[in-house]
């Protein structure tokens, strides 16, 4: 099992993906890149619900 995120599905615009093995190792990976690329410091329900509901399982 994979865990994929496109970035710009959550920010338009942003080329980043990311794919980890566990949902726990790519959300802490999109909440650097989020703090480093885009200013958001804070990861509030409505921004983590935003994310989870673009996470993509493959595999
Ligand atoms: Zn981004």
């Amino acid at each position: 099992m994979k865990f994929e995120l496109a970035c710009g599905d959550v920010m338009p615009g942003c080329p980043a993906t990311f794919s980890e093995e566990t949902e726990d190792a790519l959300l802490g990976e999109v909440a650097a890149h989020a703090a480093a690329a885009h200013g958001i410091t804070t990861i509030t329900p409505e921004v983590a619900e935003a994310v989870g509901a673009k996470v993509r399982r493959a595999g």
